[in-house]
Parts: C-alpha cells; structure tokens; sequence
C-alpha cells in the first residue's frame, strides 16, 4: 500500500498497543488519521486541530458517518471534534487525552513554533503516549528527483522547512524527553520495492517516534497547563 496508509496504519497500531482510547490528532489535515481511528471501537474521543480551516474542511467532509456506519451502530459511541488552531498553544479543553498523534506535521513549522511543540505537547498536555512522525532525510538518496531544498540538501515539499536526518530527528526527540520525563524510541515506515534494498544503510522513509510518559500512576489525570488568562482557551471549535 502507499506510504501515507502505511504510516497511518502503523500509528494506529501503535496507539492500540499502548491502550489509547482518547487521541489528540496535531495538524490533523483532511483526517487521514482521524478516519480510520473513527472506525476502531476502542476510540471513543478523538479530536483534530489544524491550523488551516481548508483542511478542516476536507477533514470534516472525510469524517462523516457513512452509510454503513448509520446502518451498523458502534459499540461505544465516539466524540469527535475539530478544533482550528496552532500546536504552539495549549488549549485546556483538549487536556487529558490518553495520546497525541502528529503525523507529517513538525517538518512544516517555523523555528518558533517547532520549539514551543514539545512544550505544548509533553509539556502541556501530557499525554501517556506521543507519536511523531517526519520524512527521513537518510532516505533521500534513493530519490532522483528532488525537486525542492538545495543541491546539498534536496527535499521532497516545498513547504518543508527541514527535513531531518535520523541522528537529526533523534537529538530533537531524545532532548524533548528528557525535558518533560518522557522514554522515546525510533521505528520506520516504508521500504523500497526498487530492489535497492538499501534501508539498512539509510533506513526507512518515514521515521517515528514514539514517546511514553514515565511518570504514569493509574489515576493521573493531567494537570492543567499554567493559567494565562487571555488565552486558555485559543482554539477555535469547528463543531462535534
Ligand atoms: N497529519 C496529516 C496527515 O498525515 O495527512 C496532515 C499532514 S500535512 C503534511 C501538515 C499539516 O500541518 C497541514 O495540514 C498544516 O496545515 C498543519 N500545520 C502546519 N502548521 C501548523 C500549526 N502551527 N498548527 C497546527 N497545524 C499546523
């Protein structure tokens, strides 16, 4: 299957495995995530927040009750919400989520941003489990046609502000652990069907990461981020 299904159904996988019944999807897009979490009984809250109101258009639109969900009923009924607003802000009405996904997305923020990100999310919102996943600049190689980035440092979107390598991608993630009492390990996604077979040498196409909080006590329930009152809730809320 294409990459983009590969990398969804991992994260998936992934936020099962770690026993996620509420996820917070960060720069959900058109809901590529979000759809196919909407069809998993075990998801029973998940919310998206992207900054681009077209998107969440399209996310909306692509979330919708099909025919056969209205014909045969879930088990657990879902909350579901969009949200449009940044990842550089805590919004406190979406604390408390067991996990946070954010797929393709820290590749296409600006400096600013990219560094309030980890303290927003494991910061702030302390979820149980953070999935983050970016292009792996490694892989690049395999790749002949490059059309963006510079001769040195080709890469594959024009919005991309970077793209990291795997020792890049691990310094950010291991220091954005340690700050906020998080373990984090690596995985992949995607392989070529070249016969190249070069993935042991620059690795996989996607690269992952995994975040799991340390400090978990059965009951916790997050705590609220700092008040700041003129901004505790920036969100704007797009309707269940
Ligand atoms: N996660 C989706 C997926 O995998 O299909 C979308 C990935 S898309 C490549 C990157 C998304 O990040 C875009 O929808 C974009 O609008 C969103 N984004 C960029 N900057 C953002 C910000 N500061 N806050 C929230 N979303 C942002």
């Amino acid at each position: 299957p294409p990459l983009w299904i590969q990398r969804r159904a991992l994260v998936s996988q992934i936020l099962k495995a770690n026993d996620s019944h509420s996820v917070l999807d960060l720069g959900c897009g058109e809901g590529s995530l979000l759809e196919i979490l909407l069809n998993e009984a075990g998801f029973t809250t998940l919310a998206g927040v992207d900054i681009d109101p077209a998107v969440l258009g399209m996310a909306a639109h692509n979330c919708l009750p099909t025919a056969y969900d209205k014909q045969y009923l879930r088990e657990l009924p879902v909350d579901f919400n969009l949200y449009q607003g940044s990842v550089a802000e805590v919004d406190e009405r979406l604390m408390g989520f067991d996990a946070i996904a954010s797929i393709e997305v820290v590749e296409h923020l600006d400096p600013a941003v990219l560094a309030a990100f980890p303290k927003v999310t494991l910061g702030g919102y302390k979820p149980r489990t953070m999935v983050v996943t970016t292009p792996n600049a490694d892989f690049n190689v395999n790749f002949t046609d490059l059309k963006h980035g510079t001769a040195d440092k080709p890469m594959r979107h024009w919005d991309h502000r970077f793209e990291w390598t795997r020792a890049e991608f691990q310094k950010w993630a291991c220091a954005a652990a340690a700050e906020y009492n998080y373990s984090v390990r690596f995985t992949g996604v995607g392989i070529l069907t070249s016969g190249l077979g070069n993935e042991g040498v620059v690795g996989q196409c996607t690269q992952v990461a995994i975040f799991e909080r340390l400090d978990i006590s059965p009951n916790h329930i997050a705590a609220a981020p700092p008040k700041t009152p003129q901004h505790t809730t920036p969100y704007k809320h797009l309707g269940k």
